[in-house]
Parts: structure tokens; C-alpha cells; sequence
């Protein structure tokens, strides 16, 4: 059944940000006298609200701490952020229906509208909400906030955190595997779908 409103992660479900990320995520590790990470250490050990990945990686390192450092090495990263493969043409697809489309994220939300201006993506949506820390909790108000009926609202994203956030909310959740958690980490959230990539929904969605 294809829904008539659609909240999308970012990071990794609309854009591969992962490059000056990793890059940011390194600064602040070896800061702080630790070894940087590969991607696919990275992909491995991440995971969202981001607080349990550093309490975990740097005990005793408070989120004011190392915040700023995060902040000033990914402002300052040269690092590509590129568009998902297959993203654009399910956006277009979406608006052509006339879908309500909405960025859930917890990336900065400057981050998020710059990156969705310069890649040309920021008219298809309704309103980003990013730099939203814990997704779970916001999802309630968001949904009030547009009045978008749970039956008629998904929720699609790469990351457990994303799943648990369309269950919080009691809207049904697609995982796709783009973007930062590998298959059998996500799939253990119980997504309600998970897909390749946005080509595969495009086709369930709109053919
Ligand atoms: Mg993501």
C-alpha cells in the first residue's frame, strides 16, 4: 500500500554523508588520544542516540566536551556528500503523487538544509526536522504537529534508531540498506520492509 506521508532519515537513506562523518568522528577520537576508524569499523560500532557510541569509545568524555570538536572538524571536512543512488527519482516519484514528504534526522540541522540545497533536493520537502537527538521521543509531537495519520505515514531509514523510532510512533517502518548499519544489524530492529535501495520501493510503491 503506498502512504501518503513519508518521513525520511537522511544520513544514509537520502545522502552518504558517511565520508566527512568518519572524518569529524575521527577528530574527536583521536582528540582524545584514540586510534581513528576505518568505514567499516565505523559502520560497525555507530549507532544512534550517538551518546552510547562515545560512552562506549570514550568513557568519561561528556557529549559537552566533545560536541564542538565534532562540530568544527565536520564544518571544516572537504569530504563529498553525494546523493543516494535512486533517491532523486523516488522523491520526484513521491511528488508527482503528491506525497507529504519530511527529513527526520540527527544531523545538524545547518548540515541537512545546506546539503539538501547544494544537492537540489530541499523543494521536495514539506519541513526538515534534524539535530534531533533522540528520534523516539520526537516522533509523537511531529506527527500531531503535521497531522499525519499514523496508518497513512512511513517512516524509512538505514539505522535501527530509525525502526524504533517508526514503532515509538505506531507508523510502519521500511529499512533500507544504503546507508550506515549493515543487513543483519538493522534487521534485527523488525522493520516492517527492508529494501536494497529506494529503487526497489519506487517499483512496490509506484508500479
Ligand atoms: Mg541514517
Amino acid at each position: 500500500m503506498t502512504p501518503r506521508n513519508i518521513l525520511f532519515d537522511w544520513s544514509g537513506t537520502l545522502v552518504d554523508d558517511l565520508p566527512p562523518v568518519l572524518e569529524a568522528t575521527n577528530s574527536v577520537l583521536q582528540h582524545f588520544g584514540r586510534e581513528p576508524m576505518s568505514r567499516d569499523q565505523f559502520r560497525r560500532s555507530f549507532r544512534l542516540p550517538f551518546s552510547g557510541y562515545y560512552e562506549e569509545h570514550l568513557p568519561g568524555v561528556t557529549l559537552e566536551e566533545l560536541d564542538p570538536i565534532w562540530h568544527r572538524a565536520f564544518r571544516a571536512s572537504r569530504q563529498p556528500v553525494t546523493i543516494i543512488p535512486h533517491a532523486r527519482e523516488y522523491l520526484e516519484a513521491c511528488a508527482a503523487r503528491n506525497l507529504r514528504l519530511f527529513v527526520l534526522s540527527s544531523a545538524p540541522q545547518d548540515a541537512v538544509e545546506r546539503q539538501a540545497a547544494h544537492l537540489g533536493l530541499d523543494h521536495f520537502f514539506e519541513r526538515i526536522h534534524a539535530g534531533v537527538f533522540d528520534k523516539r521521543e520526537r516522533i509523537a509531537s511531529l506527527l500531531a504537529e503535521h497531522n499525519l495519520a499514523t496508518h497513512d505515514t512511513i517512516m524509512i531509514g538505514d539505522m535501527r534508531h530509525d525502526v524504533h523510532t517508526a514503532k515509538a510512533g505506531g507508523i510502519r517502518s521500511v529499512a533500507v540498506l544504503t546507508g550506515y548499519e549493515f543487513p543483519e544489524v538493522i534487521a534485527t530492529a523488525e522493520p516492517d520492509l527492508m529494501v536494497d535501495n529506494l529503487d526497489v520501493l519506487h517499483q512496490l510503491h509506484f508500479s
